[in-house]
């Protein structure tokens, strides 16, 4: 029978770095997740662009791909992003930007929200992605693209999550040493492209990381709390104690048995 290791993802990295006790809830915890409370216009706009690009890669028609962002945000459930609102706007823009990025693509095959994964024996661990779209270029080189909509570019965190769809892609499509991939995070909001050129060297690199991220990951007993901003993200944050329960500065600092108060710290009022 094949040996079946826990299973990372960017996703899981990306929850355990914003508060461990996130992660705990949504993947330890065997709670059932919260319902999703309300859609806003920015989701709906994303997860209507990147559908339409789906299409769009699947066929290579861009009216394929017009239809479909029509459908969905004609539904009842996506009012709020709806014709007629800024929002829908967006959407149309969006797309219309992704299909000029798709006609500068030369591929001579191509995977539309390819789900793959991967597995290594070494560290006990499996690694599995869902890549926005995946090309295998007429140049005999790989791409692999996330598309983004948000208004922020999260620079290092794309890094991230490119590097680990680069192992799996290489990986599970046995892309050979000597051939780069080139992975791109394009933001259609903004149009800039945040591109890593990585090589076989890169994804052992990236193995090793996961590895140990795996290993520390199965030594841990407790995940603490990280109140903050994220808390209002957090679809636990009814079922948690610490949500919102950001840590003021002066009670800490100036607690007794911490031997600092007020007036010789520099906290007192000006
Ligand atoms: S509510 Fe805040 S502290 Fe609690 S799990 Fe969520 S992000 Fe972490």
């Amino acid at each position: 029978m094949a040996t079946s290791y826990p299973t990372i993802t960017y996703s899981k990295l990306n929850r355990f770095e914003t508060c461990r006790k996130w992660y705990w809830f949504q993947y330890l915890s065997g709670r059932d997740q919260p319902q999703e409370k309300e859609r806003t216009p920015a989701n709906i706009v994303g997860n209507g662009v990147h559908g339409a690009l789906r299409k769009l890669c699947l066929t290579g028609n861009p009216e394929d791909a017009r239809a479909e962002l029509d459908a969905y945000l004609r539904m009842d459930i996506h009012e709020c992003a709806g014709p007629g609102t800024a929002a829908h706007d967006e959407a149309v823009l969006f797309l219309e930007r992704g299909i000029e990025a798709h006609n500068t693509i030369d591929s001579a095959e191509r995977w539309a929200e390819l789900k793959c994964e991967a597995q290594t024996g070494r560290y006990q661990v499996r690694a599995w992605a869902a890549v926005d779209r995946v090309d295998h270029l007429n140049d005999g080189t790989w791409q692999l693209i996330d598309w983004k909509t948000g208004k922020w570019d999260e620079g290092e965190k794309t890094d991230q999550q490119l590097d680990i769809y680069h192992l799996i892609v290489r990986t599970s499509r046995q892309i050979k040493k000597d051939i780069p991939v080139t992975t791109i995070g394009w933001n259609l909001r903004s149009g800039t492209k945040r591109v890593r050129v990585l090589t076989r060297d890169d994804a052992v690199a990236t193995l090793r990381f996961l590895g140990g991220f795996a290993k520390r990951l199965r030594e841990m007993t407790e995940f603490e709390a990280n109140p903050g901003s994220q808390c209002g993200f957090c679809p636990w944050r009814e079922q948690c104690p610490d949500a919102a329960n950001v840590p003021l500065m002066e009670a800490w600092l100036e607690d007794e048995d911490e031997g600092v108060d007020a007036e010789g710290s520099g906290l007192a009022a000006p």
